[in-house]
């Protein structure tokens, strides 16, 4: 049964579904297999991906190829209740709800893997670490599973150090035509759509630091400095810290960094990233957000325990006075702040993202995995890359007989 806000909304909600699929073609011609093979006939699929309009309509194409699909958010903030609704009225099983309290947001996750599932897909880990843990008996009729980030990729390679993962789990996130895109481009643009339509500041001038240089963080510094920000980058690896500073970037440890920056912007998956001590150095009017998995990489509470004085002051900003006197503003709670402040990644970027999800599920109940841990299969991730080509409209070369051979010979000769 569907636990929702309100199915009244729902018009609202289909209209956000029908404004994306006209944007993911790679998804639509998914679509038009799943319809004609229907791969996940009698299978249940749960679903635990931030419930927004480009994950609906993932769904709706899981739901195309067979599949009964339970689906719940992976973010109480992200999740939007019209585009719930709507999916509800699709016939679908929805438990979520826009800013659900932490006690909700697993008692959405737990509805929904009470279903008994048959594939389970998880942006985060928040759902199968549910299952392993309060649904044990669960865990055995799960053909296997696909994790969309790089939290969750790292919390299933804990669970499998361990001995404790169950079932098998596909890693989405790995695929090239992920993390290239997704996280780069995708979090590149949406963190700076996230900041600037909560905040409505200028950047062009501005001192960003963007704490930690992986695949999301060379994203949004290139960004920033699209935007005509300086940018300062922090980081604990040194060879991603020399790859910042041949990108362009000044980089230098996070307690100098603090007293520089107008925005700061952290993308770790770590946590303890920006502290009391930071807090201290900081500027007046310094604004501080996450796009990272967790909201521990600011440390929110630290900073309301220094704070002389908490007032919002505008929707999804908190304003905290020190007792320097300085104000700090933090966005979205510090939680991530493209998806908890805006829509999250571009439809585009997800039409690549969710083709793997997709492919890859399709790919679990057809195949089988046969480890715990799994690549995405590279003709999966090349079949996305060529359909999205081709609906981009480019064509590449082939290699020639004469070609493929020198590429494979090791003979002078
Ligand atoms: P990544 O592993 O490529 O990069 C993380 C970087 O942070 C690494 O270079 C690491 O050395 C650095 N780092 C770790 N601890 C640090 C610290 N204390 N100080 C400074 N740097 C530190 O990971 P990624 O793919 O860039 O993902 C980063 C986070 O963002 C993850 O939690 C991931 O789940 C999340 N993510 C968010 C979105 C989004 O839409 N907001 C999209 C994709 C991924
Ligand atoms: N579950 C985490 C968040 C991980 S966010 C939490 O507790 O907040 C990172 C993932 O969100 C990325 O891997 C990306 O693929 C996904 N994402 C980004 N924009 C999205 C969107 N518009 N819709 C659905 N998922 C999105």
């Amino acid at each position: 049964m569907s636990n929702i806000r309100e199915i009244a909304l729902a018009p609202e909600g289909h209209q956000k579904i029908a404004w994306v699929e006209g944007h993911m073609p790679v998804l639509r011609s998914i679509r038009e297999e799943f319809e004609r093979d229907q791969p996940f006939a009698g299978k249940k699929i749960a679903l635990s991906i931030h419930l927004e309009a480009k994950t609906a309509y993932l769904c709706k194409v899981l739901a195309a190829g067979g599949a009964q699909m339970y689906v719940t958010g992976s973010n109480p903030l992200s999740t939007q209740d019209d585009v719930a609704a709507a999916l509800v009225e699709d016939g679908l099983t929805v438990c979520a709800w826009h800013n659900a309290t932490p006690e909700e947001y697993r008692s959405h996750i737990r509805q929904t893997v009470s279903c008994g599932p048959d594939i389970v897909i998880d942006d985060g880990g928040d759902l199968v670490e549910m299952l392993h843990s309060q649904f044990p008996h669960l865990c055995e009729k799960v053909i296997g599973g696909c994790e969309e980030t790089t939290t969750g990729v790292l919390r299933l390679r804990s669970m499998d150090r361990d001995g404790a993962l169950k079932f098998p789990m596909i890693m989405v996130n790995d695929a090239q035509c992920k993390f290239l895109f997704d996280n780069r481009y995708g979090t590149g643009q949406s963190v700076w759509d996230g900041i600037n339509r909560t905040t409505n500041l200028i950047v062009a001038g501005k001192t960003v630091v963007v704490c930690g240089y992986g695949w999301c963080g060379k994203g949004v510094a290139m960004r920033a400095k699209g935007l005509g920000a300086k940018v300062i980058v922090t980081e604990i690896d040194p060879i991603k810290a020399i790859e910042a500073i041949m990108d362009g970037f000044e980089v230098m440890p996070m307690l100098q960094a603090a007293a520089m920056g107008d925005f700061f912007v952290t993308v770790t998956g770590c946590r303890d990233v920006i502290t009391k001590a930071h807090f201290e150095q900081m500027k007046d009017g310094a604004i501080l957000c996450n796009a990272g998995h967790f909201d521990v990489e600011v440390d929110v509470a630290g900073l309301r325990e220094m704070a002389v004085e908490i007032k919002e002051q505008r929707h999804n900003i908190v304003g905290y006075k020190l007792p320097n006197g300085r104000w700090l503003s933090v966005l979205a709670q510090g939680r991530l702040v493209n998806l908890a402040s805006g829509d999250g990644h571009p439809a585009e970027i997800m039409d690549m993202s969710f083709a793997i999800q997709a492919l890859s599920a399709r790919w679990l109940v057809e195949k089988g995995a046969t480890q715990k841990i799994n690549q995405v299969p590279r003709e999966i991730d090349e079949d996305v890359a060529r359909r999205k080509l081709r609906f981009e409209g480019c064509d590449i070369d082939t290699l020639t007989p004469a070609q493929q051979q020198y590429l494979e010979s090791w003979s002078v000769e």
